[in-house]
């Protein structure tokens, strides 16, 4: 450990959730796992973390979107923390405060947003400064999103997701994020993926070169077009007003749009900012949603905006 003098009392992490802009997902591997080739964009909706060295370990949650998270030892950010400590044998205890930001069940990973931003915020407070790839090892164990949201940007995952590759990608994404007023659960998704299935054959998931070449060009139009997800159809099937909600998007002037993850957000992709606000007011003043989020991306991962500031 570093001297004590540096060492900060509290550390404050701020993450992003993210969004699938392609997730293909294979037939479920012999230990209940799908495979997947997704491609993560991380996105400027985010959820604030802050570790403070306390008696015993404790998790808060406070912020607009804070009804439904576990304030008990379920919490992944908790989780996080002591597994950081027990690989860095440390015997502080520290109790994590979250302001939440991101949707709770809402498909944009805000659970593993937490981890990662716990992940880095002890890593700070107790001065271990493990090195990036422990870190990522430690987030993988904790969930197939955690690595994601460590580094953020835009990345194709793999694997369960939680093996990254980078993908070459220009220039920076508006969004407009439908939410809904109840979650979905991500196992109860993938069920109704495979049984909507049923006996059909599934090819082995990778990456389209379409979307590849979407990213490539920055161009969101042709982004809009790209925009898949294997989950779509059982998330709609669980919940048949997302289809409406689509509808409207697209209506109302969206370049595409499709259900995040697991659902049940739905992400639309525009043209600018100003397309942007008149999405937001369209989807919201017509009744079809009750609450949005503009965001851009592709945002940063996990970063500390505790302690001093350059300038
Ligand atoms: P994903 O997109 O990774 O499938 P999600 O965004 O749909 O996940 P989350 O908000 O991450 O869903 O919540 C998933 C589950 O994790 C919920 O059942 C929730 O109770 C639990 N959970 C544990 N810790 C947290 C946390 N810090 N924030 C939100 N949910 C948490």
């Amino acid at each position: 450990m570093s001297s004590a003098a540096v060492m900060p009392s509290s550390v404050t992490v701020r993450v992003p959730a993210k969004v699938n802009l392609e997730l293909l997902v294979g037939a479920p591997r012999e230990d209940g796992y799908h495979p997947l080739a997704t491609v993560y964009h991380a996105v400027s909706l985010y959820d604030e973390v802050t570790v403070v060295g306390a008696d015993d370990w404790g998790v808060g949650v406070s912020g607009p979107q804070s009804l439904g998270v576990p304030v008990d030892e379920s919490n992944l950010a908790l989780r996080a923390a002591r597994m950081l400590a027990e690989v860095g044998e440390v015997r502080e205890p520290v109790h994590v405060s979250i302001r939440k930001d991101i949707p709770v069940m809402g498909g944009m990973a805000g659970g593993s947003a937490d981890a990662a931003a716990a992940l880095v915020a002890c890593d700070r407070l107790w001065g271990l400064a493990l090195p990036r790839t422990e870190l990522e090892e430690i987030a993988a164990e904790l969930g197939s999103d955690v690595p994601f949201l460590l580094s953020g940007g835009t990345s194709m995952g793999s694997g369960r997701g939680e093996v990254l590759a980078p993908v070459l990608a220009r220039g920076s994404f508006h969004w407009v994020f439908a939410l809904s007023e109840t979650g979905l659960s991500t196992p109860a998704v993938y069920a109704e993926c495979d049984r909507l299935r049923g006996e059909t054959p599934v090819k082995h998931p990778s990456s389209s070169p379409q979307m590849m070449q979407a990213l490539r060009s920055g161009d969101p139009r042709a982004l809009g077009e790209a925009l898949q997800n294997d989950l779509q159809a059982a998330a709609i099937s669980l919940m048949p007003a997302l289809g409406d909600v689509l509808d409207a998007g697209l209506e109302f002037g969206a370049l595409g749009g499709v259900v995040s993850g697991s659902g049940p957000t739905v992400a639309f992709v525009v043209e600018n900012n100003e397309a942007a606000l008149d999405l937001a007011v369209s989807l919201t003043a017509s009744g079809a949603v009750q609450d949005v989020r503009r965001a851009t991306g592709p945002a940063h991962g996990a970063h500390e905006i505790s302690g001093p500031r350059p300038g």
